[in-house]
């Protein structure tokens, strides 16, 4: 009998998960690669069949709006897997390592193996994908997987529905839920790795309690994502790109755009069009189809939303629009702020909310420091007209990733590898990177079997000393015919090794 992806009480549950999760790395340790992507390609099949029961189950949860759920939660997951499908064989194969000089005649291999039994924990923004991305990675690495949803949108059930289509992954995925304190008591068992996305100070709290059993974390943290309008760029594209880059999933993503930066010699008209755009934007609930806005997920984050804009405007910022939210329901009307300064929460700490601070920078110096002002590095946006500054300028954001004349989009392609930089975490989900940060590296060096002696090898002489200093000297220093010079000097340290010591022994 397989162990099953089964959902239990919190009490028990971080040990049974733990237990079956090992017994389901034990069972399909030495599947092949090509079998574990034969499984995943089963629950892609699935959750291309199930995508509008997926959608909705999602938007009842989050909040979101329709469109919104279908393009990060299906399509972002999908897209996923399907990068695995056509990467991950070559990847994880064994590779072949070039062997200096110095190690002739031996070979140098390097195998990506599974870690074990890793433990996936998400925040509650994009429940779905979330989860999937780093399960699809870990599975396809030769893992087991203990998953813990957020609390606040746990999808019961969704997950162990698609998972369903394989007993493979049944028995490789487990699922726990419950708050932080499960959280902590999943740690508790020791899993071979943590992959944690959500906020900083949870970040923090979860690498200390790993640090004392010495696990290794990877934390996808948040954000404060600078977006930068030189005054070359045609104007319409980059107030599309602000308005869907600040307020897709209500404001609730961790590459959302916080923090709009737009050049002084275009800074009013930009502002207008911003505004007269925001004022077409679509708020509503349980979405048929044309919303550009769903609800707010959890009303402590609106509260956050309330908190920001309120210094903000106790400081002296102007609401370009919006106003400011009530606590009578979790649907907020997108907020664009100006006359920012720096000191204002909206402008320093993650909002997570639909708002929009924008500030006005009058060269490239200016808008780099502006950008780089913030302890965290996620993503950023560039848009411009004038390719080169527009790469010098990516060049010298501090952040994990940048999308010139597009926003939130080094993230739409899964070859490139998703992660922060300062306080927004660190390791990697997605790309090559990320898919190795679920395998530990194993150097493998091969020599032949036969009866000859090392040179680095006792017995240790005088002369062998001498020979090796000969040998150093023939490898680095810079002369006509050099490899000549390494082969000779090589030769002889080399037959000089395989000579038995005729020294009297053991002498202290
Ligand atoms: P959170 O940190 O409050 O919770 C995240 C998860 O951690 C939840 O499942 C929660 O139950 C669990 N948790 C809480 N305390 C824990 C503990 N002590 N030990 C173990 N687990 C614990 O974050 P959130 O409010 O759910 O999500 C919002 C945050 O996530 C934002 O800061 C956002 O930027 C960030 N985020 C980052 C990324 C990224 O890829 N960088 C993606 C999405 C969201």
């Amino acid at each position: 009998m397989h162990p099953t992806s089964a959902a239990v009480g919190p009490m028990d549950a971080p040990q049974q998960a733990f237990s079956a999760a090992q017994q389901g790395f034990d069972r399909y340790r030495h599947l092949s690669i090509a079998a574990r992507l034969a499984e995943l390609a089963k629950l892609k099949a699935e959750i291309l069949r199930s995508r509008t029961s997926i959608v909705e189950r999602v938007m009842a949860e989050v909040g979101k709006c329709r469109t919104d759920a279908l393009i990060a939660e299906i399509i972002g997951t999908v897209d996923w897997i399907t990068w695995l499908e056509a990467n991950a064989q070559a990847l994880l194969a064994p590779e072949r390592v070039k062997t200096p000089i110095t190690l002739f005649g031996k070979k140098s291999l390097l195998l990506h193996e599974a870690l074990g039994v890793v433990l996936v924990i998400c925040p509650w923004n994009y429940p779905f994908h979330n989860a999937v991305t780093a399960i699809a990675a870990a599975v396809v690495t030769g893992n087991a997987v203990v998953y813990k949803p957020s609390e606040h949108t746990p999808c019961t059930g969704l997950l162990e529905a698609c998972l369903a289509t394989s007993p493979v992954l049944q028995a490789l995925v487990q699922i726990v839920y419950g708050d932080g304190a499960v959280g902590e008591a999943l740690i508790e068992q020791g899993p071979a790795k943590i992959f944690f996305t959500g906020s900083g100070p949870t970040g923090a709290k979860i690498m200390a309690q790993a640090a004392r059993q010495l696990i290794p974390v990877e934390l996808e943290l948040g954000g404060k994502d600078a977006m930068i309008v030189f005054a070359d760029s045609p104007l319409r594209r980059p107030v599309a790109g602000a308005l869907w880059g600040a307020f897709t999933n209500a404001g609730q993503s961790c590459s959302g755009v916080e923090r709009l930066l737009v050049e002084s010699a275009v800074y009013e008209p930009f502002l207008e069009q911003l505004v007269a755009e925001a004022k077409r934007l679509v708020v509503r609930s349980d979405d048929p189809g044309d919303a550009d806005l769903g609800r707010m997920t959890v009303a402590f984050q609106r509260d956050k939303v309330t908190q920001h804009v309120e210094d903000a405007l106790a400081k002296g910022a102007r609401l370009r629009f919006g106003q400011v939210p009530t606590k009578d329901h979790l649907l907020v009307t997108p907020i664009i702020l100006d006359q920012i300064t720096t000191d204002m929460l909206v402008w320093r700490e993650e909002t997570f909310g639909p708002v929009l601070p924008v500030m006005a920078f009058q060269d490239e110096a200016e808008a780099v420091h502006l950008a780089n002002a913030s302890d965290y590095g996620l993503c950023a946006s560039v848009f411009s007209a004038d390719k080169k500054r527009a790469m010098r300028v990516a060049a010298a954001l501090e952040v994990g990733g940048v999308s010139i004349n597009n926003v939130n989009m080094s993230e739409g392609n899964p070859g490139l590898p998703f992660g922060g930089a300062k306080k927004s975490g660190f390791g990697k989900l997605r790309g090559p990177e990320g898919l190795l940060g679920f395998t530990r590296s194993k150097a493998v060096l091969i020599d032949q079997a036969n009866s000859k002696i090392e040179a680095n090898w006792y017995p240790y002489t005088r002369e062998k000393l001498r020979r090796f200093d000969r040998f150093v000297d023939a490898l680095y220093t810079p002369r006509l015919l050099r490899l000549i010079y390494v082969a000779w000097h090589g030769l002889r340290l080399e037959a000089f090794s395989q000579k038995p010591r005729c020294s009297t022994p053991n002498k202290i």
